[in-house]
């Protein structure tokens, strides 16, 4: 018998706006005193109306159409209701049944761990790709805060409404993620697509990017009968342990004959192991959570109405994505996967990369050899220049002997006849394609200037 993991991830994120969701309040409420961004709106004061905030529905268009999904050309806001001491009006304002974005993706490089499933479970992927459909994107607010205290000697639940009010995105998957290494890896993938845009920090510690996971077992390549929540999860490496946990958890149970119940469970970091949450609180909230939310349209908000123009104004706003990024690396410059994939890790370090290639042309260093230089970085460069300006020294200590240089001038004229022919007819750009291939040959160790003296004399002598 086999089992094979069924993931599916739910990712909420903060937005950065400046003001809350549907009120004025400053969104910003890490480290703020308890309270102090609060009006009525926010503390669902009897009356009160919400106004929704534009950029904030924008920002989720954005991060939908960079995950490649469909825009509801009609959306609408809806009350989730429950009862919690962080909700105060006793129901969220969240999206139900016509959410911002539907149906997108994200890819995954092919992990083992995926390939080892694929035959059972694999259903949203093509041609040996990973690809994790996104089943929707919406938007809602995010709730107070409960702060367990000790007051005068007695133990206290106090409630911070700062956090009420702020913007929430909710990414949720299908179930298309079989291991913790895949569930890791689109996690992170998601993590640097949203900084990227602009539009959160995704700062797990701060609690600004949350993450929750859907485990179950499929026997055999059947659908699991259950389905494990896994909440609180602030770090992708609790993520991956929460995962491999349960998966070794349900596979005791379903050997010995039993099905895992269907629960919400949460992460003990002290323990490393997730655990029944049982609480009287959460107990009462997982059951109004089994049930119905009695959502219906949220009636002081107009739905939502999006032509194509608009949503075109906001795709046209994407920068170019890690994945584009990515492709394009390895094309223009002729990178190995592997060296692309660290150099665009962050936004950061591909722009870095692309200033230092731009400052090394000056000086004939080709891109794979500045590409080489920040993977095996050991010292820290202050810009690109300073980085170009280390492997300038260190050609002029390697390779600045004539008889080596006029080896690889002579190996590269044999080579390139075409661009040696193009030299001779007056065209200059070849020469520079020369000098490219003569760094590639010394890995772009050669002395540039003395290089090009050489060829110099070298090609006017065979004229
Ligand atoms: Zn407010």
């Amino acid at each position: 018998m086999t089992y094979s993991p069924v993931i599916g991830l739910e990712v909420h994120v903060e937005l950065k706006t400046l003001s809350k969701m549907f009120c004025g309040c400053p969104a910003d409420h890490f480290g703020k005193k308890p309270n102090t961004q609060t009006c009525p709106v926010c503390l669902g004061l009897p009356g009160a109306l919400p106004v929704p905030n534009k950029k904030a529905i924008d920002w989720t268009l954005l991060i939908g159409l960079a995950l490649d999904c469909q825009v509801n050309h009609h959306s609408k806001f809806d009350r989730k209701h429950y009862f919690y001491p962080d909700l105060p009006k006793g129901y969220q304002i969240s999206q139900y049944d016509e959410p911002l974005c539907v149906n997108g993706h994200l890819t995954l490089s092919t992990s083992e761990e995926s390939k080892a499933t694929s035959e059972v479970t694999h259903s949203g992927s093509s041609d040996g790709e990973n690809r994790v459909r996104i089943n929707r994107v919406h938007l809602e607010e995010d709730t107070g805060k409960l702060i367990h205290a000790e007051v005068d000697g007695e133990k206290v639940s106090l409630v911070d409404f700062n956090r009420s009010g702020v913007p929430l995105v909710e990414i949720v998957t299908e179930a298309d993620i079989h291991g913790s290494a895949a569930a890791k890896e689109f996690v992170k993938k998601i993590h640097q697509l949203i900084r990227d845009l602009g539009v959160s920090d995704c700062d797990m510690e701060k609690g600004s990017m949350r993450l929750e996971a859907n485990i179950s077992l499929s026997k055999d390549g059947t659908l699991p009968p259950y389905k494990v929540e896994v909440k609180n999860l602030n770090s992708f490496r609790f993520l991956g342990r929460a995962i491999d946990y349960e998966i070794a958890r349900q596979k005791e149970l379903l050997t010995r004959g039993q099905t895992p119940p269907q629960e919400t469970r949460g992460w003990s970091e002290a323990k490393n192991q997730t655990f029944a949450q049982r609480s009287k609180e959460v107990a009462q909230r997982s059951k109004e959570e089994a049930q119905d939310y009695r959502y219906f349209p949220e009636p002081d908000i107009p739905p939502l109405v999006f032509s194509k123009e608009q949503i075109d104004a906001i795709r046209a706003k994407l920068p170019e994505l890690p994945q584009m990024k990515a492709a394009r690396f390895a094309k223009a410059y002729g990178l190995k996967p592997s060296v692309v994939t660290i150099l665009t890790k962050t936004q950061a370090s591909a722009a870095f990369f692309e200033a230092a290639v731009k400052e090394g042309q000056k000086v004939s260093l080709p891109p794979t050899v500045i590409a080489n230089a920040m993977v095996n970085q050991r010292q820290a460069f202050k810009n690109p220049e300073d980085l170009v300006r280390h492997l300038q020294t260190q050609t002029q200590e390697k390779v600045s002997d004539k008889i080596t240089l006029r080896q690889f001038i002579d190996q590269v004229i044999t080579a390139h006849t075409q661009a040696v022919s193009d030299f001779k007819a007056q065209k200059p750009q070849a020469i520079g394609f020369l000098i490219g291939q003569i760094q590639r040959l010394s890995h772009g160790k050669a002395d540039g200037k003395l290089v090009h003296q050489l060829l110099l004399e070298r090609l006017e002598s065979s004229r």
